[in-house]
């Protein structure tokens, strides 16, 4: 019997038509690594769907695999937001949730109830992560001893050209200017240690960036590599202005530098503009008065009053997300889940 556990933590919207074979899959790769010979049944396996306010029958499909799985003695809990969240606010629900029943777990472990889950793997629900890849980052793990195994897909193929281009370049800004590495390729396919999961999970802020959060709670990571594979069934949920704008706010999020590069611009300028004063100042002694041009200085007018909108749009958007970060809202609201409050013995699957 299985000692010890591994959350696998599912974001899903709209996904209906995989939840089932996601499920199953999964089970198969689990119930492999349980009978493997290298761990004899150490691990068992429980489940976090997140339904994040899909408008199919996404969460029916859930309910109906928790029941299936009640029935055959697996846990699979799951959350449904009250409406779609983004990805992000429901990788942090599953990561929290797996956290907190962490905590409930070592509070009670004394009075000897359940089992701490040792690792959490997050994965998409539509297949493109292929659950064998587990096995293969439990192994690294175990081998190591590192607190994340992470997925890297090596190929972009089936990916529309342009959105390649732009990942690549978005890859290269991020590394020139964050203090965080982001790896090119890496995707939300990781698993991770409980202490890993629960720095993560005591993250509180509200504009989230898993890719620079993972690499910023820092730990040990080692990385797999795998080829591009396509969804299961329906369409990527990533519109070019969703990714744009995931881009901008991922870069904003871990870099400053934007703003230490308008100041220093506006530094640059200034020093100009003195040098370029104290030899007109030099001219007219010298030279007399003369007639400035008004072609000229119309244009710097003109060219300086963009540079300085342009920065103040810069400032806004650092403003903006301080004013939305300072309300302190919730990162999701919950309109239903199976997980009680009052937390009961940990999954254990057979
Ligand atoms: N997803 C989510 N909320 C969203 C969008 C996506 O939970 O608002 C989930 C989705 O169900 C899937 C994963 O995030 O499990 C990745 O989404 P998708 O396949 O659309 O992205 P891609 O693989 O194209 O990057
Ligand atoms: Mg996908």
């Amino acid at each position: 019997m299985g000692n010890k556990r591994i959350d696998i933590i599912v974001p899903c919207y709209n996904e209906e038509q995989n939840i089932e074979a996601f499920y199953s899959e999964v089970r198969a790769v689990a119930s492999q690594i349980r009978k493997s010979d290298a761990y004899e049944n150490s691990y068992c396996f429980a489940y976090i769907f997140i339904d994040d306010g899909s408008k199919d029958g996404t969460l029916e499909q859930i309910r109906r695999v928790a029941d299936q799985a009640a029935a055959e003695q697996t846990t699979v809990k799951y959350i449904s937001f009250s409406r779609n969240f983004g990805k992000e606010a429901a990788m942090y629900a599953g990561l929290k949730a797996s956290a907190d029943a962490v905590t409930a777990v070592s509070e009670e472990a004394a009075a000897g109830k359940g089992a701490a889950a040792d690792f959490a793997v997050i994965m998409d629900a539509d297949l493109q992560h292929p659950p064998r890849l587990i096995a293969d980052m439990l192994k690294t793990a175990e081998e190591t001893g590192c607190d994340s195994v992470a997925a890297r897909r090596v190929s972009r193929k089936g990916e529309p050209k342009i959105r390649s281009v732009f990942a690549r370049l978005f890859y290269k800004l991020m590394n020139k200017y964050c203090e965080i590495e982001i790896v090119d390729g890496a995707v939300d396919f990781r698993l991770m240690s409980k202490r890993m999961v629960k720095a993560i999970a005591d993250m509180p802020e509200t504009q989230r960036f898993s890719k620079g959060i993972f690499a910023w709670v820092g730990f040990d990571t080692q990385w797999i590599e795998f080829e591009n594979v396509q969804r299961l069934s329906g369409e990527t949920k990533w519109t070019v202005w969703g990714l744009t704008k995931y881009a901008i706010d991922g870069f904003i999020d871990f870099a400053d530098s934007p703003l230490k590069f308008a100041g220093a611009f506006g530094g640059f300028i200034a020093a100009g503009s003195a040098i370029y004063l104290i030899i007109e100042i030099i001219k007219t002694i010298v030279m007399g008065k003369d007639t400035p041009g008004y072609a000229s200085t119309i244009c710097l007018i003109l060219f300086f009053g963009g540079v300085i909108i342009a920065i103040l749009g810069l400032i806004g958007e650092y403003v903006g997300r301080m004013y939305l970060e300072t309300k302190r809202r919730p990162i999701y609201i919950e309109k239903e889940s199976n997980i009680s409050d009052t937390e009961e013995e940990l999954p254990i699957e057979r």
